[in-house]
């Protein structure tokens, strides 16, 4: 079976990158060719459904089927069929011919001394021998959660002049099943499913510890509302009370500013939004962020305003990556605080973290200080953890080979982007 899906992430202004300059977006490379044996993973209970009758199994017993898969898959973890005790024999073994239980495969661990680890992930291409494709999913552990950082494409579309994703061309969107895989073969390597309890009737359930993934953030690689439907659905399934559960407060959505999507983010996922600001004037934000000529400043903080299920108790935390000289001066703190008015809202700022060949640098230590001295008089919560200074840099958004490794202050700097609630 060879189905080719076609990205959506296809716009008027694309333009191909080695014209990069002043272009807003760049046109994806390749395609996704799907495996000739597809993987449950990441299929919602409809796609499940029509799984089974592919493989003849009668619609009246589709909803315990789909029970049973749907516990195996996303509370204990199954990696084979023949873990499905009360699944049929006849039935594993139809499933083991004609599908897998397959997450993406692992390239490369790292796990530090204070247990954040990187996973670099290989994805398949569309063409024998071609370059892998390749993205990271990182997990930051704290005394009070666990934080997963997500990647949602292989590269991006976007050129973002800070960030070295920016850079690269876009390879291709992720597929829910690579999405929501990565939640799964974190889980694996974290040993973090639930362990199986024997209940009186005899019947295994699963135990209810907390887990060691509490949070996930969408700030990997890719921009996620440029993959709605794969997030989207992906996201459903991290969040399905019946599997993964992890609460939707606790997963986290940033965008560079896609307008169009981030209302279909809070009415169709219902997930907590961030929302890469990183400048205060259109000016600056058409440089830094160059989606902001097609969306500008106004419009972003509009359809922020107004995204659903917007409260106090769920704000939208806004991005700032510290640049020295650009937009770290006191004038750009007040002048973010005027803007935000209004939006109940969190500032997170990210040390920059530099990149071979890149313009910036990261603003210093005691400016970000004054800066989060203004940003907190003004009632927000302190948004870098000062102790380390010095030590912070952002890791999340940038593909790095597999042998190096995430130093200490990108360790740091991944916990401060990681502070979304
Ligand atoms: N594409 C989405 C999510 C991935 S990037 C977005 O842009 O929001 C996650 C965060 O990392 C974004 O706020 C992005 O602006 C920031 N980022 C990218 N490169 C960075 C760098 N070199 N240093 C610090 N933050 C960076
Ligand atoms: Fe893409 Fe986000 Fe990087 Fe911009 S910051 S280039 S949107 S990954």
């Amino acid at each position: 079976m060879t189905t080719f899906v076609t990205p959506d992430h296809r716009h008027p202004d694309a333009r191909p990158a080695s014209h990069s300059a002043g272009f807003i977006e760049k046109v994806p490379l390749e395609h996704y060719v799907a495996e000739a044996k597809p993987s449950l993973v990441g299929m919602s209970r409809a796609a499940l459904a029509d799984a089974l009758t592919a493989i003849g199994v009668a619609a009246n017993q589709h909803k315990m089927r789909i029970q049973q898969l749907w516990h195996w898959l996303y509370v204990r973890g199954a990696t084979r069929f023949d873990e499905m005790t009360n699944v049929s024999k006849e039935l594993r073994s139809l499933l083991h011919e004609n599908f897998t239980l397959a997450r993406p495969e692992v390239a490369a661990e790292q796990i530090s001394v204070d247990g954040t680890r990187k996973w670099l992930l290989r994805l398949p291409g569309e063409h024998n021998g071609e370059h892998p494709h390749e993205v990271e999913c990182v997990y930051i552990p704290e005394t009070d959660r666990g934080t997963l950082c997500l990647s949602s494409q292989v590269g991006c579309t976007l050129t973002c002049s800070f960030c070295h994703t920016g850079t690269q061309r876009l390879v291709r969107n992720l597929t829910a099943g690579e999405i929501v895989g990565q939640v799964m073969l974190a889980r694996d390597r974290l040993d973090d499913w639930p362990g199986a309890l024997r209940t009186q009737s005899g019947l295994l359930r699963a135990d209810d510890k907390p887990r060691l993934i509490s949070n996930i953030v969408l700030m990997g690689m890719g921009e996620p509302l440029y993959n709605f439907d794969a997030v989207r659905d992906a996201l459903l399934i991290a969040s399905d009370n019946e599997g993964i559960a992890i609460s939707k407060r606790r997963i986290t959505l940033s965008t560079s500013g896609v307008v169009p999507n981030i209302a279909r983010a809070g009415t169709e996922i219902g997930c907590m939004l961030a929302v890469s600001l990183h400048a205060t004037r259109d000016e600056l934000r058409n440089e830094l962020v160059p989606l902001n000529r097609k969306y500008s400043i106004a419009e972003l903080l509009a359809a922020c305003r107004t995204y659903p299920g917007l409260s106090n108790a769920r704000c939208i935390t806004f991005e700032y990556v510290m640049l020295k000289g650009v937009n770290d001066s006191l004038a750009d703190a007040i002048a973010l605080i005027a803007l935000l008015k209004g939006i109940p809202a969190k500032i997170n700022l990210i040390p920059f973290n530099p990149w071979p060949g890149t313009k910036y640098e990261c603003s210093d230590w005691d400016q970000i200080e004054k800066f989060s001295e203004l940003i907190f008089n003004a009632g927000y919560a302190s948004p870098v953890r000062t102790p380390r200074g010095r030590d912070i840099l952002a890791a999340c958004g940038q593909l790095k080979s597999a042998t190096e490794k995430l130093s200490a202050r990108e360790r740091l700097a991944l916990r401060a982007m990681a502070m979304t609630d």
